[in-house]
């Protein structure tokens, strides 16, 4: 019956909101924002950590995180699409991903002089296709729902004139805003 009525539940939620982009909320002062990117339970409102951290949160209507649960008192509520703002500080091209992930850099030809351009190829990239509704649901906890970006990069120097489908990791914080967790994690499949 349980699995009848979450059916129902996503075929009405469907049947209202459509493909319009929606914004969780539940009557918890907390989110991710507030909690410093670890949700903790809400004792005063009765919230648990997991609708706290998806709490104020912007998704497309039908590709959203599908976590519920009984009394769950978040609500869905239509919105505008977003407009993605960024919490990607430089530290992540500079010292990881021209770091850590050098050599896939150069692959594409890129060097660490290139920090800026690439900050900004991934940072614009992953806000406009998030608020077109380009992105993949990945994990959900306590530190939020991960999605994943794929971006074309061109390549630089001796390989010009190639380009490069990268995958990039955020997680979703209130409001549209954008948490960058890895820069590129790999090529797109
Ligand atoms: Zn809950
Ligand atoms: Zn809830």
């Amino acid at each position: 019956m349980k699995e009848l009525e979450a059916l129902y539940g996503k075929i009405t939620d469907y049947l209202k909101n459509g493909d319009g982009w929606v914004r969780r909320e539940n009557i918890s002062p907390k989110d991710l924002d507030v909690c410093n990117g670890e949700a903790t339970d809400d004792g005063i409102t009765h919230t648990c950590a997991l609708c706290v951290a998806l709490n104020r949160t912007v998704f497309k209507n039908d590709n959203k995180p599908d976590y519920y649960h009984p009394f769950c008192k978040c609500e869905q509520k239509p919105t505008a699409p977003p407009e993605p703002t960024l919490d990607f500080p430089m530290r992540k091209i500079k010292d990881y991903l021209f770091v850590k992930k050098e050599e896939l850099m150069r692959s594409m030809g890129y060097l660490p002089e290139d920090a800026d351009e690439v900050y900004a190829l991934l940072g614009e990239g992953a806000k406009k296709e998030y608020a077109e509704g380009n992105y993949k649901l990945g994990f959900f906890n306590e530190h939020g729902q991960r999605i994943s970006i794929t971006l074309r990069m061109k390549g630089k120097r001796d390989k010009l004139g190639k380009s490069f489908d990268v995958v990039t990791g955020w997680m979703v914080y209130p409001y549209g805003k954008l948490h960058n967790n890895t820069p590129i994690s790999g090529w797109a499949k």
